[in-house]
């Protein structure tokens, strides 16, 4: 049963990452099969494969400045050697920020989700409440996100689906006193995770991080001792405009790590390491798809070797 589940998800993971797969791994393949010997020219042309798939200019120079390192320290002395040494590069790119969460036992834990309408965050909240039920834990919702009815409504069906309480007030009201209200609900029941959705509207960015920081400083005062953790819901389709929104988003409050939705239907899978490397955001959950089970842990190792399988 267990391995079943595992390997539906490998196979959404695999042939979600395809379209990104066939840009990126084919071009690598070809330009170490048939492309010049390692020289500048094919540095260059590497270089454009990564940009194209939404590496992000910076990323793709640290990739291929290392991949030049190796070269010049005679640890790749084939091209036939790059391919496996590219993958290892990738690798150490997603593993050098803390990738994973682990749950505070026997305490509050707040996830705080950040981002704009339209990534797939409600729908995020949904997939980590189930996540986190099916691993026995007491988990409650808050829908700080006063500024769209629809938010809560939204929420509201899920919460009912799974079968958890939800704080919600009407539209209008001020988002920190949901928060407030959330973190006594969670406090009264002994809740292991309040999950808090947030407005997600960039074009009145002013208000949204005074708002961010007025959620952050309740949470600060009603539950300074509870493990906190920061999360922006991006939308992968979007490659380099997701990076963009994480970028405005860090600059307000201190991001700890995304959530990947809609990997099941982009050629931006390269956005990955563009936002852990040059934002320094670790990526922590991945979606690749609509329904409850679609949301796992990210695992840099799976995600490589699903590119290049
Ligand atoms: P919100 O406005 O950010 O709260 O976005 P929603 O959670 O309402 O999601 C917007 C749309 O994206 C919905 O149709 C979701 O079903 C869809 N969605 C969310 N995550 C994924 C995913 O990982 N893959 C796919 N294919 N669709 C997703």
């Amino acid at each position: 049963m267990f391995k079943n589940i595992a390997k539906s998800w490998r196979d959404k993971l695999k042939s979600g990452l395809s379209k990104t797969k066939a840009l990126l791994l084919t071009d690598v393949k070809d330009l170490i099969n048939f492309g010049s010997e390692i020289n500048d020219n094919l540095w260059e042309e590497f270089t454009d494969i990564l940009v194209a798939s939404d590496f992000g200019v910076k990323s793709a120079q640290k990739v291929i400045g290392d991949l030049k390192q190796l070269v010049k320290e005679n640890k790749i002395k084939e091209k036939s050697e790059l391919l496996e040494r590219f993958k290892s590069e990738l690798k150490i790119i997603l593993d050098a920020k803390d990738n994973k969460i682990n749950l505070e036992n026997g305490k509050l834990n707040i996830f705080l989700i950040i981002g704009i309408n339209g990534v797939g965050k409600t729908t995020s909240i949904a997939k980590l409440a189930h996540n986190y039920l099916q691993e026995g834990k007491k988990v409650i919702l808050a829908c700080a996100d006063t500024f769209r009815a629809a938010a809560g409504d939204q929420l509201d069906i899920w919460a009912k689906r799974l079968n958890i309480d939800l704080v919600k007030y009407s539209e209008g009201a001020d988002p920190a006193a949901v928060v407030f209200d959330g973190i006594k609900a969670a406090q009264a029941r002994s809740s292991d995770l309040l999950i808090i959705d947030t407005a997600g509207r960039l074009h009145t960015k002013v208000n949204l991080v005074e708002e961010l920081k007025k959620i952050n400083r309740i949470i600060d005062r009603e539950a300074g001792g509870a493990k906190r953790e920061t999360l922006i819901v991006l939308d992968a389709n979007i490659g380099q405009n997701s990076f963009n929104q994480a970028k405005i988003f860090q600059e307000a409050v201190n991001v700890t790590g995304a959530v990947l939705t809609k990997l099941d239907s982009t050629a931006k899978g390269g956005i990955v390491f563009a936002i852990v490397e040059e934002l320094g955001i670790p990526i922590k959950f991945i979606g690749v798809g609509e329904s409850l089970d679609d949301l796992k842990e990210f695992d840099s190792n799976e995600f490589v070797e699903a590119l290049f399988e």
